[in-house]
């Protein structure tokens, strides 16, 4: 198809869509009339950007000077990945367009932010493995936002998707509002691995929409490396800071 044509096309698909969900923006509400962000408009969608200050070089935790490579609690608990690598911080636009997706449904927002996820350096790697919801949660939510960044990333890298192998097993309390300690204690023990085979002499890309102690996708690492897994590289949205 000439590139006109796949604009005229584009338009048109827009303007359909338009008609069908007409849609105001929620950060500058004005409407949004590029459907490939939506609800977020294109021009809001700019502020979405890649952190590229210091961080250690183990977790992906942004580091406030870059005298030292690695942080304090990688150096007191060495995680069980190789390494863990956030595309931006979760603030502003991008902590917008997680919420939307997580707490209001929208889906569709999955596409353009595993887009941006595809800025990072995703390690080759056999699979791709979300971070799991409890069934429960799974069931009030009725989709795992994580897996849904998880299919995108691995269909962007050409490998498979694993989903039903690392699973939750406890429905733990939300990690918001609790200390780092509080954190770790809260998710010990909760996941575990439905088929060892599966899993044993695989370098796995573990995903995750955000992160923010680590404690999460360092219990799950544990597990998987527990389970034979060879190299786990933990690949997220976006690093949070404690409130
Ligand atoms: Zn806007
Ligand atoms: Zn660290």
């Amino acid at each position: 198809m000439l590139k006109g044509q796949i604009l005229l096309r584009d338009h048109m698909l827009n303007k359909f869509l338009n008609i069908l969900f007409p849609e105001t923006c929620p950060v500058c509400k004005n409407s949004a009339k590029d459907h490939k962000t939506a609800p977020i408009c294109s021009d809001c969608w700019q502020a979405v950007s890649p952190y590229e200050g210091p961080m250690c070089r183990k977790c992906g935790r942004p580091l406030i000077s870059d005298v030292s490579t690695i942080c304090g609690e990688c150096l007191e608990h060495e995680p069980a990945f190789s390494y863990a690598r956030s595309f931006g911080l979760y603030d502003g636009v991008l902590k917008k367009a997680i919420s939307l997706m997580k707490f209001y449904g929208i889906k569709r927002l999955s596409r353009p932010l595993s887009d941006v996820m595809l800025h990072l350096k995703i390690p080759e790697a056999d699979v791709v493995i979300p971070v799991p919801l409890h069934e429960k949660r799974l069931r009030k939510r009725e989709f795992n936002q994580s897996a849904l960044i998880a299919k995108y990333l691995a269909a962007g890298q050409g490998i498979t998707v694993m989903l039903n192998c690392l699973v939750k097993i406890r429905d733990t309390t939300p990690q918001v509002g609790l200390s780092s300690q509080e954190r770790r204690k809260n998710i010990k023990g909760a996941f575990a691995i439905n088929n060892r085979s599966l899993i044993s002499g695989k370098d796995i890309v573990l995903v995750d929409d955000v992160v923010t102690t680590g404690a999460t996708v360092r219990e799950c690492s544990k597990v998987l490396k527990k389970a034979g897994a060879r190299d786990i590289y933990v690949i997220t949205l976006a690093h949070g800071m404690m409130e």
